[in-house]
């Protein structure tokens, strides 16, 4: 696509835009390398089929390379990844050797580049191994961690670590996300993508149609909560708020629109309690979406009247950074990351119980310009702190402190 720049112009603003390009203008020319481990699918990947494209139009010299292995790799990995997150899981030497070997081999096709680089960015643990296969490398290399690693399962931490401390900084996505390592540590939050599917701009109409194929009228009054069917996520705590506040508001419809329960026995059993629960109500509807559905989520998220994320566990919670764009004052569990985007009484509201919950929900509902006024608070909120930009230019401003480090002043005109 051309002229990318421009198209999120249009979106996030100018302003945001010329900041880009005036911090980019020390970097043009400079040789930036990103490696994950997969082009398509999963969020690290979404975000660098724009990133990299833009890095390009700001004049940075940027590439994007995957790891490519086989069954054993992406079996290690995947159990790698599992206890990263705290499964205690054991992964045996064969398995570890396949990791190694695929690193090795996989760093050895792109060594030269590599050792070239002025920044390489290394996603997540899948391509740890690659800086020990380039001992003449001349530029910064960062290890950006996009997983919550805060209570990981010891003995492999101890192995990714002994690897990782050799990089140069390293990228967590929260503090409480994060663990020690022996350089600059630095915390970059997730983002959305103004321009993708699940966030772009519709049309009432457009709204309207996708509504219907749901199953649902747009002349509802809608409460909306999207999450995968999860306990921590509290779906049953969000229909005990919704049949508390219908009590007040006839017209109140709860719309819960999940997916991938299908092939999570455990999602498939919250759901059936989910369902239980609803006990058939014609105005409760349950949404068991593809994964593919960000059309349905985007629409759904612009005809709510007003979003719930009752999450009694979170870790950053991008269903809220997309209904707070979409202009959705969110009413949000107290927890995770759901504290840094809801703003208590100006971009929604915190809460801990599901009476709390409605009691929000008829507060708003009584007093719309109040509810008004927080969805436009809320999507500025995001545009300043929470969109692909800002992720962008953290990245752009971290490149300009690792490569010019020596100096004591940068030119920024
Ligand atoms: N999502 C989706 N389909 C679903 C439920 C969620 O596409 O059925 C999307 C949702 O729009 C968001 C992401 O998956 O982009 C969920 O991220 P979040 O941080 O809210 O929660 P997680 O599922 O990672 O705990």
């Amino acid at each position: 696509m051309k002229n990318l720049l421009d198209a999120y112009s249009a979106v996030a603003g100018d302003d945001v835009i010329s900041h880009l390009r005036q911090l980019a203008v020390p970097l043009r020319g400079l040789r930036v390398v990103h490696i994950n481990s997969t082009r398509s699918g999963g969020g690290v990947a979404e975000i660098l089929e724009r990133l990299v494209p833009l890095m390009r139009e700001l004049g940075i010299d940027a590439v994007w390379e995957i790891i490519e292995g086989d069954g054993d790799f992406y079996v290690c990995t995947k159990n790698m990844h599992n206890a990263l997150q705290g499964a205690r899981v054991t992964i045996s030497d064969e398995m570890l050797h396949a990791y190694e070997e695929t690193n090795a081999r996989n760093a050895e096709q792109h060594r030269s580049m590599l050792e070239e680089a002025d920044v390489v960015f290394i996603h997540d643990p899948q391509p740890a191994f690659f800086l020990r296969h380039c001992p003449r490398r001349r530029g910064k290399w960062i290890w950006r961690c996009h997983i919550d690693i805060a209570r990981p399962y010891r003995p492999i931490w101890k192995y990714l670590r002994g690897e990782l401390a050799a990089y140069d900084a390293s990228i967590f996505s929260l503090a409480d996300f994060a663990q020690q390592l022996p350089h600059a540590m630095y915390l970059i939050p997730p983002s959305i993508d103004p321009l993708s599917e699940k966030n772009i701009d519709m049309s009432d109409a457009e709204i309207s149609d996708v509504l219907q194929q749901l199953g649902v009228n747009p002349e509802e009054q809608i409460m909306l909560q999207v999450s995968r069917f999860d306990r921590f996520k509290d779906p049953m705590g969000v229909i005990q708020a919704y049949k508390l506040a219908k009590v007040f508001l006839p017209n109140l419809s709860l719309v819960l629109a999940g997916g991938g329960a299908s092939d999570d026995p455990e999602g498939a059993i919250v759901l059936d309690e989910v369902r239980n629960a609803a006990g058939g109500d014609p105005r409760i509807h349950i949404l068991d979406l593809p994964p593919d559905a960000h059309r349905a989520i985007n629409a759904l998220q612009r005809a709510a009247v007003v979003v719930l994320q009752k999450s009694i566990r979170e870790g950053f919670g991008l269903t809220v950074t997309e209904a707070m764009w979409k202009g959705k004052a969110v009413i949000g569990g107290d927890t995770g990351g759901i504290r840094l985007q809801v703003v208590d009484h100006h971009t929604g509201f915190l809460v801990n119980t599901p009476e709390g919950a409605a009691l929000r929900v008829r507060y708003l509902l009584h007093n719309r310009q109040k509810l008004a006024d927080m969805g436009i608070k809320a999507r500025e909120f995001v545009r300043e702190n929470f969109l692909l930009t800002r992720h962008l230019r953290e990245y752009l401003a971290l490149i300009l402190v690792l490569t010019h480090a020596n100096g004591d002043r940068i030119e920024l005109v």
